[in-house]
């Protein structure tokens, strides 16, 4: 077990739904902190390079449509095995298969519109997290 941090993302049907903080408390009553949050309002450059991975996709332009017609709430989290413990409690990309008591399924509406977004990997919530912060914006309890 190691302290990790994660890259979130309250996606825009949720932070419409007006359910930031209830996904914020899943995220604390389930071990992890926020240790950096913003709102941000993604341009279309910025949503297209973060899901560059997903280009290739027959979803890419819908995932990148999506994700700028609204508001989004970009965290770090931080805690024992952040990565997978985050995609736990997200649930499954599918809200349609996500399991009982998960984000996706309490709160999404479709594949698409899935409310939460998390890092898959550590490699990938190091590049997620370097993408959205500086060093100075995040507060990791290791250090204080
Ligand atoms: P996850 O977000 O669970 O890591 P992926 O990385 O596979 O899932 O996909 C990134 C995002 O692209 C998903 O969260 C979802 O918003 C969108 N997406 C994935 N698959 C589809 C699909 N078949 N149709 C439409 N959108 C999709
Ligand atoms: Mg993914």
């Amino acid at each position: 077990m190691a302290i990790q941090q994660t890259l979130s993302i309250i996606k825009p049907d949720a932070v419409k739904k007006n359910v930031i903080g209830e996904i914020l408390t899943r995220f604390e009553k389930n071990g992890l902190s926020v240790i950096g949050s913003k709102l941000l309002f993604l341009s279309k450059e910025q949503a297209e390079k973060f899901y560059e991975i997903h280009k290739e996709r027959p979803f890419y332009a819908e995932l990148v449509a999506f994700m700028t017609s609204g508001p989004v709430l970009v965290s770090v989290l931080e805690g024992e095995e952040a990565v997978a413990k985050n995609r736990e409690i997200m649930g499954a990309t599918n809200p349609a298969e996500a399991a009982e008591g998960t984000i996706r399924k309490d709160f999404a509406e479709s594949i698409d519109a899935n409310a939460v977004h998390g890092s898959d990997s550590h490699e990938n919530a190091i590049n997620e997290i370097l993408f959205f912060f500086k060093e100075d914006e995040i507060f990791s309890k290791l250090e204080v």
